[in-house]
Formats: C-alpha cells, sequence, structure tokens
C-alpha cells in the first residue's frame, strides 16, 4: 500500500504548512520535548503553538521571587532570545490552537491559519479553576497563573493594604508571604480543616499554619466563600457564615483545571486531563506531556494527573525517546516544591493513605522531615528546610515503590 505521508499530502493540499512534530502549548514541557528531540538527534521539523505572547518561561517564580523582586521577564525564560530558532524550532506565540482534525492530521489555530503534522503532541497546561460565585468578575479580583496576570496584579497589589486570597494552597501561601513581607495585611479563607491539605500531611500543614499566623496572615479555615463584595470594584468578601472581611484586592488561588477542551473535542478521552498510556500516548502519533495529561501511576496505583516542573520536564523526555525510537513506560516519583518566607518546602511521593506517619528533627528549629508510609513501604516524603532528607526520600521511595517496566 503506498501511504501518502502529511508532507507530500501538504503540496497538493495547498495548506499552509506541515511539521514533523507539532507541539500544542509552548511551557515547560513543550519547551522540554523540542530540546530532548534534538538533543536525541531528531532532525525533522519541530513547531510550538503557544497562546501566551511569550516563549517558553519558567512559572514558579512567578507566585514567589518574581512577584516580590518584579525582575524583567525575561528573566523566567528557560532559553535565551535565539536558542529557538538556533535549534530551528519554529515557535509561534500569541497562537491559539482551536481544533485538531485527527483523521487530516491537522490543527487550526485561532487565527484561521492551519498547521499539518506527522506527531502531535498537546502541552497545553491548565488555567485557573472557575469560581462560580457573585462578583468573581468585578475588578479588584485576579488570579495567578501566567506573566500577563502578574502584570495586571502587581500594580493592584502596590495599591492595596488588604489583600484576600481565596484558598490556601501553595499559591495562596506564597503570595501571602510575600504579601507580609511588604507589611500588607493578608487573610487566607480555606475551605479545608487544614492549609496544604491537598498536598501535604497534616504536621506540614500545622507547621506552616503556625509560621503564617506568627508573621500576621489572618487564616480562616473550614471557611466557604459566599460572594466577592463590591459594585464598581471589589471591596472586601463575604463568608457562607455572614461574616464579611473587607479588603482592596482578591486572589483566587483555588486551584487549576486540565486544558484538555481541544483534545475533548478531537475525540480524545479525557477527565480533567487528557488521559495517556504509559508512554504518554493518547492515540496513535498523538501524546500528551505536562499538567494537562493524566497518567496510571503504577507506584500508586491510580490515575494521576501532576502539576510540577518535574513532571513536565521528565513525561516531556520520555516522550522525546518514544519519538526517538527507545520507548520507555514513565511511572515517576514525583516531587514539587514551594518557597514561604525563608522555609522551603520539598515534597515528594503522594499521600495515599498512609498508615504511619515519622517526624524527624524538631519543627521548632524550622528544619525537619516528615515520612509517610503505608503497609511498611514509604510512599511520600515532606521536607522543610532539609534538602537531604528530600533526595534521600526520593530514593527511597524508588526502592519501596518500584518503576513499573514493561513486559
Ligand atoms: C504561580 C505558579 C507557581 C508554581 N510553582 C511551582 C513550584 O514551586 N514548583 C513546581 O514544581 N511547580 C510549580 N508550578 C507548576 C509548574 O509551573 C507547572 O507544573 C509547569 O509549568 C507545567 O508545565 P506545562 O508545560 O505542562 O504547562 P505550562 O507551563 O502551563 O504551559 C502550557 C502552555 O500552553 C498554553 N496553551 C493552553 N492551551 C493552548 C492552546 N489551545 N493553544 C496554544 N497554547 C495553549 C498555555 O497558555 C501555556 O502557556 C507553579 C505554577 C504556577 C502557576
Amino acid at each position: 500500500m503506498h501511504v501518502v505521508s502529511p508532507a507530500t499530502r501538504a503540496q497538493h493540499s495547498g495548506s499552509l504548512r506541515v511539521v514533523g512534530i507539532l507541539i500544542l502549548g509552548a511551557g515547560q514541557a513543550a519547551a522540554q520535548l523540542a530540546i530532548s528531540l534534538r538533543q536525541g538527534g531528531y532532525g525533522g521539523s519541530i513547531a510550538m503553538v503557544g497562546d501566551e505572547p511569550y516563549a517558553p518561561y519558567q512559572r514558579p517564580p512567578l507566585s514567589k521571587a518574581f512577584l516580590k523582586e518584579r525582575p524583567s521577564a525575561d528573566t523566567l525564560l528557560l532559553r535565551r532570545e535565539g536558542f529557538w530558532a538556533d535549534q530551528k524550532v519554529q515557535l509561534e506565540v500569541g497562537a491559539a490552537a482551536a481544533s485538531v482534525d485527527r483523521a487530516g492530521k491537522r490543527v487550526s489555530l485561532a487565527d484561521g491559519r492551519t498547521i499539518d503534522y506527522e506527531t502531535l503532541v498537546f502541552a497545553t497546561g491548565t488555567r485557573a479553576r472557575d469560581l462560580p460565585v457573585p462578583g468573581i468578575a468585578l475588578p479588584g479580583v485576579f488570579s495567578l497563573r501566567k506573566i500577563d496576570d502578574v502584570r495586571r496584579l502587581r500594580p493592584a497589589l502596590d495599591a492595596a493594604k488588604r489583600i484576600a486570597i481565596i484558598g490556601g494552597g501553595y499559591i495562596g501561601l506564597e503570595v501571602a508571604a510575600v504579601m507580609r513581607q511588604e507589611a500588607r495585611d493578608a487573610t487566607v479563607i480555606e475551605a479545608e480543616d487544614r492549609v496544604m491539605k491537598r498536598v501535604a500531611g497534616e504536621a506540614v500543614s500545622a507547621f506552616f499554619d503556625a509560621f503564617h499566623r506568627g508573621r500576621g496572615v489572618d487564616i480562616r479555615l473550614g471557611a466557604r466563600l459566599a460572594a466577592i463584595e463590591g459594585s464598581a470594584q471589589a471591596t472586601g468578601i463575604a463568608l457562607t457564615s455572614g461574616e464579611k472581611i473587607a479588603a482592596d484586592l482578591v486572589l483566587v488561588a483555588t486551584g487549576a483545571r486540565a486544558n484538555d477542551d481541544v483534545a475533548a473535542a478531537a475525540g480524545l478521552k479525557c477527565d480533567n486531563g487528557i488521559q495517556v498510556d504509559d508512554f504518554a500516548r493518547a492515540a496513535p502519533d498523538v501524546y500528551a506531556i505536562g499538567d494537562c495529561a493524566r497518567f496510571f501511576s503504577h507506584r500508586y496505583g491510580r490515575t494521576i494527573r501532576l502539576e510540577c516542573v518535574q513532571n513536565a520536564i521528565d513525561q516531556a523526555k520520555a516522550v522525546a525517546a518514544a519519538i526517538l525510537g527507545q520507548p520507555k513506560p514513565y511511572d515517576p516519583v514525583p516531587w514539587f516544591w514551594s518557597d514561604q518566607y525563608e522555609i522551603k518546602l520539598q515534597i515528594t511521593g503522594l499521600l495515599d493513605g498512609y498508615d504511619a506517619v515519622e517526624t524527624i528533627g524538631n519543627p521548632a528549629d524550622n528544619r525537619f522531615s516528615v515520612e509517610y508510609r503505608k503497609g511498611g513501604k514509604l510512599i511520600a516524603v515532606d521536607a522543610i528546610n532539609d534538602g537531604r532528607a528530600h533526595m534521600l526520600g526520593r530514593r527511597r521511595i524508588a526502592v519501596d515503590l518500584p518503576e513499573f517496566v514493561a513486559a
């Protein structure tokens, strides 16, 4: 049978252009994939399409040093200007992928252009989760996921004295830390009974709760937002308890959901994340990597979607290897960090139904670690200002929960 390659078809159909590997999204995972492909000797064409007006950049500083120290946005770039052109990676910024015709192997951009591909990779990340409460669209209500969010947020923070932060996860707490360092009032509203419940264990939540309160953050646990108050501008928040808290600015930090709409519309299986197999494959010639991908963790026995730099980088490397003909199952021990004041939290593993907890060191010293076990196996370690405990924890979890190896 004679198979017509997309490249040949493009010449006949007059489509705009065709690329070997088309990456949707131009963030951490996309950048790593392009780099790893070139390092691995891939000589075909690579294109990255990103809807933000920036070359690939790192997001973690947005809620930490970048927010606090206000350096130029260039300092966030993952590679220097010119790198992508040198690597012959076509970078389309400010261009959103609108739809994918999988049968025709063609992506349509929101501006009407089309790109044909041989292999397609979704690296579309996440967006702030919708929070359907009255007043959410008022001026003075912000979220924080990208450079442009900081560009809007930072001047508003400068003009604000009292900040209400909805969500006591790591982003909310990192911003609260910056606010206190600037002597602004910060109130954190958390619906759960402890901060960072989704990512850290009880002792670590208690440590951060006490640390923030000690620095003057007003933390409200078990508090539910009823509305954001104000008519022309947010002036505060109302809780379901009836309490009202005045604020000059409201930051919504209630988590993210996967950008999987384009994939779902293209008929790929999605469930707050594009479902992929052990090799990050969503369908023949289609992969998904980074925050937007949901995959089965053999180590933990369930599907997971990770939002961390480790996963973006390592899953991208795994897909590069697969594309280069050396597929290896991707089954990571996840890890993650958060910086709050002078405290570095490093989390490794997942807190899945642990039955034993051990604290090593003294929280009063601001340096300790917590180990979580299930059936005698180490499944997670939270390390506070203790990089060694974190590194050892990663290695020990990898031994206790062995990596999946394809038959
Ligand atoms: C404020 C903040 C702080 C963080 N701090 C940490 C931290 O301390 N440690 C840590 O490990 N992780 C942290 N993270 C998470 C980390 O940044 C992400 O896990 C990582 O960026 C994921 O990489 P990605 O490439 O999957 O997605 P992203 O880097 O988010 O890139 C995805 C890109 O795709 C674009 N896109 C979406 N849809 C389309 C479309 N249809 N067409 C074209 N482009 C599209 C998006 O706009 C985005 O630019 C933080 C995230 C945020 C927001």
